[in-house]
């Protein structure tokens, strides 16, 4: 299944404009429909496949005053045209209704996930390595959990290297990095590197200096030996920014409108560089990704006169990453999986100190991966595909 319509609501009444087609719905609804657009769509086999999302068509041999010369309501709730250059199609009702693009429907479809709540803290989803892999439903749901929290845990899987793999490929193809494809972060302190590092780490978005950023990220925890702290924390970004947007909305703004430089040099042979706003909205300013990391922050360039409120804003949003009752603190137990939208949710943890060894994975998958499983997993479930307009993420 694939169709948000009701099928309930079905074409009432069409009339010819000379821009287009004006439709009025059972439902007492009304759309409009350029007649460029519904012949750039149309769903007959000369002009392409549509169940597979193919295209014969081609918009250069559409006449540029193409208009519809006649059109009518057949049997079946089906919209019929007789175009000027001599071709015909037809559109379902329903098809139609799906994809009318008036601003309240644009709306009502751009995804807006809740942000995170004091019960969202206290409750994070949360289910079984086991159920995840064995029922698809479940499956689902931890796919679910991700697209609307952001986040979500698994409890009880092997604690050994293999099932974070097996469940990252599941997800998507797991998404190779500089640090590998999957990444094993042991603590030890004859190694270099941040990760490997046991001072705490301020919650942040991983790799903004990326053109993309990783989309949605495993933590394994395989083996621990902790004592006195070392939690994993979690928080949300949109919950930040949009507490930043109430409390300073000329701040919040400048920091959704003007890029910020990320950098990073990693050694003689990799330097990434990357400008993007910290907060990325839709076109309905509805906040679709955030990329909050100082660490590997870069110079700023952005107008003179932007720079003090910029800076404000920026300033603001970083003391609220930082914010203790707005985080998930969590002290992963050999067997805990922690999955999360890097573009939505930071990460970071406490100061550890570690007796033993601990020794955590790590893998990574792009988010079209992600949305495309939560969209085939839909369908094998016979479910309808309510994935279907989806949060968009950073810019990039
Ligand atoms: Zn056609």
């Amino acid at each position: 299944m694939s169709s948000p319509v009701d099928s309930a609501i079905h074409l009432s009444h069409i009339e010819l404009m000379n821009a287009g087609l004006s439709v009025r719905w059972s439902d007492e609804s009304a759309s409009f429909f350029h007649h460029i657009w519904l012949r750039d769509n149309c769903r007959c086999p000369a002009c392409g496949e549509p169940s597979i999302g193919r295209r014969t068509l081609k918009l250069s041999r559409i006449p540029k005053e193409i208009i519809a010369v006649s059109a009518t309501i057949d049997r079946d709730d089906t919209l019929a045209i007789n175009w000027s250059d001599g071709h015909q199609s037809s559109y379902s009702g329903t098809w139609l209704k799906s994809h009318t693009y008036d601003e309240l429907a644009r709306k009502i479809r751009a995804f807006s996930p809740p942000i995170w709540t004091e019960v969202t803290r206290q409750n994070p989803p949360t289910l079984s390595f086991e159920s995840v892999q064995q029922d698809l439903t479940t499956f689902r749901e931890m796919l679910h959990c991700l697209r609307d929290f952001g986040i979500c845990f698994l409890h009880d899987a092997p604690p050994k290297d293999g099932p974070l793999e097996e469940l990252a490929s599941r997800i998507g193809p797991i998404q190779e990095s500089n640090f590998g494809r999957v990444q094993n972060m042991v603590v030890d302190r004859t190694q270099r590197g941040i990760a490997n590092d046991v001072d705490a780490l301020k919650p942040h978005t991983d790799e903004p200096y990326r053109a993309s950023p990783p989309g949605i990220m495993l933590f394994h925890c395989i083996q621990t030996d902790v004592t006195g702290g070392g939690s994993s924390i979690f928080l949300d970004g949109f919950e930040i920014a949009e507490t930043l947007r109430a409390e300073d909305p000329e701040g919040f703004t400048s920091l959704a409108r003007h890029r910020q430089a990320f950098r990073r040099h990693f050694s003689d042979d990799v330097d990434l560089i990357a400008e993007f706003p910290v907060i990325s909205l839709d076109e309905f300013d509805n906040i679709c990704g955030v990329r909050i990391n100082d660490r590997v922050a870069a110079p700023l360039s952005i107008p003179s006169e932007e720079m003090p409120v910029y800076y404000r804003g920026l300033r603001r949003l970083l003391e609220l990453a930082e914010d203790s009752k707005r985080m998930i603190r969590r002290s992963l137990r050999p067997g805990d999986i922690a999955l999360f939208d890097n573009h939505r949710v930071l990460h970071g943890r406490t100061t550890l100190t570690v007796h033993g060894r601990r020794w955590l994975q790590w893998a990574q998958v792009e988010r079209g991966d992600f949305h495309s499983t939560l969209r085939i997993t839909a369908d094998r479930l016979q479910l309808y595909r309510d994935a279907l307009p989806l949060l968009r993420g950073a810019y990039g």
